[in-house]
């Protein structure tokens, strides 16, 4: 701070010099009004001191500038009064305060303290000086993307932004100083549930003091459309302090970013109930070529497989055989006499003596083993992993279970030809062969009755080793 003293007195000279040095101010003493009025025009002074027994002897003009300038240049104007009568020219002419002579130092000191008070006082804050900072502060505010909204620790809006009104559609007249629970808009949480007082994030936030982070909300501003916005806020606390003050809530309109997530979802969803629907029709696809399948596979008379379908068996359990091991069967079945019994009986009743004779054979079998309808009155059995004897074996069972049988009008007779797969046998075909001479030898042998290949020659090393005895 600047002091300016005119004087041409010691006394006052000499103690207001003392006392701005006790008050660590910096002072210039200047004899004439001309050199004052030089002195305030190039240096900042904030206080002058104005020995008015000088200027009452001045002329008028030159009292008038002076004084002028003290007041536009300096901010507090002490007079020194030589009298009491010089008084009310001093407070006309705006003085700040006065004193009367003989000064003394303590009260010089003590005018200057409280003329720097005052000093100090207008210039905390300049009125214009703050409102200018509002209006920059404000404007900033205003240029946010984001809406911004501020409430105090008693849950008034203190503060909204231009982006912030615009999104919920309302006036700054309308928000602010109203709780914000009473701020007429409708809240929606993602899963759809209504925000109440009890439930609104707003509430924790300021009560917690917990910070909202990312929160999608649905908003039914009072006017327009409904809008979802992403929420933010962070609570405010003085230093110190456990509870906030206040809180700042900042928050940006996510409607469109929402409506793409939610055709997203619905194109999504339509995807996946295309997805249903496919899988539903390959399901049924696939059931119907199963059925297709099994239908080609099967034989229509009786509902075993048909002669295809053996055929194809047969060559994958040959190679499976030829290249693993493990051995394969094959035995052929003929009912005996079958046309005497059509011809006896009729067709009908043929037909089912095969059904019938088909179905004991399938449940005789295990489930490696396959059964088919060879053609006309004839099945054939395949036995992966069968040797001659479990062959023979299985056949003569079967063969008692059909003879010991009810039967509606006569009993019924099968002949069985069995054959074996031996590493040496060439192909597939063989086997087959075999079987069906088997079967012509047990026709031959008298009909009701099992017989291998190998039993139609002795030669066979193997029949001759094997001393397995069946038939009747
Ligand atoms: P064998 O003991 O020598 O086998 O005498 P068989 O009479 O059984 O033999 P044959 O080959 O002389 O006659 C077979 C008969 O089987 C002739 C035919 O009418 C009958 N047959 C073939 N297929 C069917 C069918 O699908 N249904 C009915 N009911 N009979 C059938
Ligand atoms: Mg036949
Ligand atoms: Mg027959």
């Amino acid at each position: 701070m600047n002091a300016l003293i005119l004087s041409k007195n010691s006394d006052v000279k000499h103690i207001f010099e003392q006392a701005f040095l006790a008050e660590k101010l910096r002072c210039v003493i200047r004899q004439t009004a001309g050199d004052a009025i030089e002195e305030l025009v190039k240096r900042e002074t904030d206080l002058c001191v104005i020995d008015w027994g000088l200027i009452e002897n001045l002329n008028a003009n030159l009292v008038e500038i002076l004084l002028n300038t003290t007041r536009t240049m300096a901010s507090y104007l002490i007079a020194t009064l030589p009298n009491e009568g010089s008084l009310p020219s001093a407070l006309d002419f705006g003085a700040d305060d006065f004193l009367i002579h003989p000064v003394c130092l303590e009260e010089c000191a003590g005018r200057i303290r409280i003329a720097m008070n005052r000093i100090k006082g207008q210039r905390l804050p300049p009125a214009n000086d703050q409102q200018a900072s509002d209006s920059v502060y404000q404007r900033v505010l205003d240029a946010m993307q984001e809406g911004l909204i501020v409430i105090d620790a008693k849950g008034t809006v203190t503060l909204a932004n231009e982006a912030a009104l615009k999104t919920i559609g309302m006036d700054e007249k309308d928000i602010l100083g109203v709780h914000y629970s009473r701020i007429p808009i409708k809240m929606l949480a993602e899963e759809g549930d209504v925000i109440t007082k009890e439930n609104n994030p707003l509430r924790q936030s300021l009560l917690k003091g917990e910070m909202i982070r990312d929160l999608n909300l649905k908003i039914h501003p009072s006017i327009g459309l409904p809008l979802w916005i992403s929420i933010n806020s962070s609570p405010l606390y003085r230093e110190g302090g456990n509870a906030p003050f206040a809180l700042v809530i900042t928050f940006t309109d996510i409607t469109d970013r929402k409506e793409r997530e939610r055709k997203i979802e619905r194109q999504f969803k339509r995807m996946e109930r295309t997805c249903a629907l496919l899988n539903d029709h390959k399901t049924q696809l696939k059931m119907t070529n199963a059925r297709l399948e099994e239908l080609v596979d099967t034989d229509g008379l009786t509902g075993v497989k048909n002669y295809r379908a053996f055929r194809e068996r047969l060559t994958h359990e040959y190679d499976r055989a030829m290249r693993y091991g493990g051995g394969l069967s094959l035995v052929m079945i003929d009912v005996d006499r079958f046309k005497r019994y059509n011809d006896t009986f009729g067709h009908p009743e043929g037909d089912e003596v095969l059904k019938r004779v088909a179905s004991m054979l399938q449940n005789s079998l295990r489930s490696t083993d396959m059964v088919a309808r060879y053609g006309g009155e004839e099945f054939v059995i395949l036995l992966p992993n069968t040797d001659r004897i479990g062959a023979v074996t299985m056949a003569e069972r079967f063969r008692k279970e059909l003879q010991n049988a009810e039967w509606e009008h006569s009993p019924i007779t099968a002949s069985f030809g069995v054959s074996t797969l031996t590493p040496a046998t060439p192909e597939k075909e063989i086997i087959v062969d075999e079987a069906d001479k088997a079967l012509y030898f047990a026709k031959q042998s008298g009909r009701n009755c099992v017989k291998h290949y190998w039993d139609m020659t002795e030669e066979n090393p193997i029949a001759m080793w094997d001393s397995y005895s069946y038939g009747e």
